[in-house]
């Protein structure tokens, strides 16, 4: 143990004593709150901007237009009518655009903005029911959602959302108090939390949220307003879970409910939930300074980070639970990683830094929020992402609003608060986490510090610091975090690696000009002096385009390669592309790679140009034609800004991982029709699984039809003669619901008539494998599949090929 971090336990080992004797407890490492920071770059600022002038009034609009701001009306009883959406949790999208337009007031006033959520918060304020009870779809008595909340309040918490709408409602209530300085919707949340209070506990209810949030919404309150009981309820509701209590049934691993939070050890289920739950979790440690807490979010923490996270930053693979899924198995075209995901999972790796004081959380948090979190959003700010996949063969595209919305009301909020991460105090230490052109008041030891950042982060590392004591020379220790990024570690784990050994350059520093020795400290270079006004900080993170690799039992990223730049990590796409194929190309180890600013290019990007290979088939042999093609890299968070078509973050490094093109054939010829479903067109468009679970080229479905019988045709350019078929199954057995079929058979068109055609050979049903079937010749316009699913399970085809 280094005496820095000796020190450090002591500390907070005194603080652990006067806590136990009823002092305030709280994280030893506190953020800068984002009123604080102001940003004056080109990156951030026009962000925030966007967020208040486009994102915010557009989520609003959705929502009234939607039905969702009406559903408290009616509730209220000023309108007549029924209850619009489809789900009973649409009542938070409402919460949280408040809570994002709440902080975008902090940070500039509009009393129109302020008016309208006046407005708004009268009709939810009347839509509560006389005992605190909150949740419009009961009010309405929404019956076509019966069958999510129940018939009585509480009885089917699993699926009701009734707490998470109350989460929700406590964040929006606490940041529209702390902004406006106003209770209307702080008194409606104590209300709610009351009547929680008075229902949920020991010796009552005893049974958790399924969808976790109101932890974090329970310790907002108790910040507000210094109540102990609204901090005990969200330990309650920490404890509870994953625990059979009263004959509770538990939920399993989809919300985390599989066995208490103490015990667990792996990140499961819904990523949404899970992540809000660690990030609760943390809280409530931090609070009550609660170990075995620590223990469990630090082991789920390196099982995500070891094992379950995007090179993006995303998390939650799997589209099926909206989350976790096998240790590695991170599929690139279908992988989940939902905007509410990656949130949560920068409000978890914050309160990691918070409770640790590590720089390795926040190398975490800024690959997240530069990558998979901004990808969420378009830089025109009004169309969005809810999974945000690392490969796409133009099947992705950002759209205004979802059914299911919780994505947009959650980028308002995120957005509005982003300058909350980039300083963090504690007694004399300051943290700088983020680098940005911006200015800062900032309270070290009771003193007030100006920081201001000349920087063109991230497109450039070079940062210059100004520190300006307000009172007179001051002595602190100023941590610089030299992310993982300008080291060798671009996650901290062995799960991704840089395939440059040696970067060019490392971080060098100066105080006043002078050199300074970067040695780190929990990842930071330190600086401890007594600072002066005038004196000045310039650290230089030298930023080469750096090839990443994934541990071989990534099978997805196997053979590939992704390129980074600073924090940015780059993408393929179509426009830039001979052609608009990228999945074929083929990026050589040794090919160089330059980086250059493009001013005009999507509102401003460093792109990175270089040289790649474009693989093809030859027809009518096992072998590939590559040709020379030129290479140009945008950054990821940027992608689907100039139509749909191909996208790739991982591009081949070794011939085995090439996807070459196909050549025509009469499938590919073939107009492709079915039964139901999504995509038909993914079994003719030649990408050929390896394995019938694969999840890195296209599949088709007729989920959730499960035990029918279904079809699929191709109709022909002209009359053709065929005499084969040959189906690769899909079959997701572990994370999904497809099987191979219990059986089907091949149909031809015949004088408007389907006719089975005929063959003595049996029709397989093998997984991972072609099945091939040959038959009578037939000449005909179409031949059909017909496929009847397993009892209890729905059936899908990867690749279809007929001749
Ligand atoms: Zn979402």
């Amino acid at each position: 143990m280094s005496r820095a971090t000796l020190a450090a336990s002591l500390l907070l080992a005194a603080a652990a004593t006067a806590c136990d004797n009823g002092a305030a407890r709280d994280y030893p490492v506190q953020p800068v709150p984002f009123t604080q920071v102001r940003f004056e770059d080109a990156f951030w600022a026009p962000r925030l901007e966007t967020n208040r002038t486009v994102t915010i009034p557009h989520v609003f609009r959705m929502s009234e237009e939607t039905g969702r701001v009406d559903n408290f009306s009616l509730a209220a009883g000023l309108i007549e009518g029924q209850q619009c959406g489809d789900y009973p949790f649409d009542d938070t999208d409402v919460y949280k655009a408040i809570e994002g337009a709440s902080y975008s007031l902090m940070l500039r006033r509009d009393p129109a903005l302020e008016a309208y959520l006046d407005s708004v918060i009268a009709l939810i304020a009347a839509a509560q029911e006389s005992d605190g009870y909150l949740y419009s779809a009961r009010t309405n008595d929404a019956e076509e959602l019966r069958n999510w909340f129940g018939e009585e309040r509480w009885v089917n918490l699993e699926r009701s959302h009734e707490l998470y709408n109350a989460g929700h409602l406590y964040e929006a209530a606490a940041a529209h108090y702390q902004a406006t300085g106003k209770r209307s919707l702080l008194d409606v949340a104590l209300k709610n939390a009351d009547l929680i209070d008075r229902t949920f506990g020991p010796g009552k209810l005893r049974k958790p949220p399924g969808h976790e949030v109101i932890e974090m919404g329970l310790v907002r309150l108790y910040r507000v307003t210094g109540e102990r009981r609204y901090l005990d309820l969200a330990k309650f509701f920490i404890d509870v879970r994953g625990r059979p209590l009263d004959g509770r049934t538990l939920g399993g691993e989809y919300n985390q409910d599989h066995k208490p939070v103490v015990e667990q050890t792996e990140a499961v289920g819904h990523a949404v939930r899970a992540a809000y739950l660690y990030a609760g979790v943390a809280d409530v440690a931090a609070l009550t300074g609660e170990r075995a807490y620590v223990r469990a979010v630090d082991r789920i923490w390196e099982d995500v980070v070891g094992r379950k996270l995007y090179v993006t930053g995303g998390i939650g693979a799997t589209g099926g639970n909206e989350g976790f899924s096998e240790p590695y198995l991170l599929p690139n075209m279908s992988a989940y990683n939902e905007t509410c995901a990656s949130i949560a999972n920068i409000f978890w790796n914050h309160r990691m830094f918070l409770l640790h004081g590590d720089a390795r959380y926040v190398d975490v948090l800024e690959r997240t929020l530069y990558n998979a979190l901004l990808s969420g959003i378009s830089l025109e700010g009004d169309l969005f992402f809810y999974p945000n996949p690392l490969e796409s063969v133009g099947q992705h595209r950002r759209t205004p609003w979802f059914g299911c919305a919780c994505c947009t009301g959650n980028v308002t909020r995120f957005i509005a608060s982003v300058a909350g991460y980039v300083y963090a105090v504690a007694r004399t230490d300051l943290y700088v986490n983020l680098y940005a052109g911006s200015r800062a008041e900032v309270d070290v030891a009771g003193r007030g510090v100006r920081i201001h950042q000349e920087t063109r982060y991230p497109w450039a590392g070079d940062v210059a610091i100004a520190v300006e004591p307000q009172a007179g020379p001051q002595r602190f220790t100023l941590h610089l975090r030299i992310p993982g990024w300008a080291q060798h570690t671009p996650v901290p784990s062995d799960l991704y690696r840089y395939l440059d050994e040696t970067p060019a350059g490392a971080p060098t520093l100066s105080v006043n000009g002078e050199p300074v020795a970067v040695r780190l400290q929990a990842g930071y270079a330190t600086i401890d002096r007594t600072w002066r006004s005038g004196d000045t900080v310039r650290l230089d993170l030298p930023m080469p385009v750096r090839r990443v690799a994934a541990l071989d039992s990534v099978e997805s990223d196997r053979g590939r390669v992704a390129l980074q730049r600073g924090p940015i990590v780059y993408a393929v796409e179509w426009p830039d592309e001979p052609g608009g194929h990228v999945r074929n190309l083929l990026l050589p180890d040794e090919a160089a790679l330059d980086a250059a600013f493009e001013p005009d290019l999507l509102r401003g990007v460093t792109v990175v140009r270089g040289a790649a290979r474009a693989y093809r088939r030859v027809p009518g042999s096992d072998t590939l034609a590559a040709t020379d093609v030129p290479l140009t890299a945008i950054p990821y968070y940027a992608w689907a800004h100039r139509g749909p078509g191909e996208m790739a973050v991982w591009l081949a490094r070794e011939e085995a991982a090439v996807r070459p093109l196909g050549y025509p054939t009469l499938a590919s010829r073939s107009t492709v029709s079915a039964s139901f479903g999504p995509n038909p067109g993914a079994v003719h468009d030649q990408m050929e699984p390896r394995y019938s679970i694969d999840h890195d080229v296209p599949f088709y479905h007729w989920w959730p039809h499960k035990g029918t019988t279904e079809w699929i045709q191709y109709d022909f350019p002209d009359a053709t003669e065929v005499s084969t078929v040959e189906v690769y199954w899909f079959d997701d057995t572990g994370i999904g619901e497809c099987r191979v079929p219990a059986s089907w058979r091949v149909l031809y068109l015949e004088n408007g008539e389907w006719k089975p055609v005929w063959t003595e050979q049996a029709y397989g049903v093998d997984k991972d494998a072609w099945n091939r079937v040959v038959f009578e010749t037939v000449r005909t316009r179409a031949v059909r599949l017909e496929v009847r699913s397993q009892e209890g399970w729905a059936g899908g085809i990867h690749e279809w090929r007929v001749g």
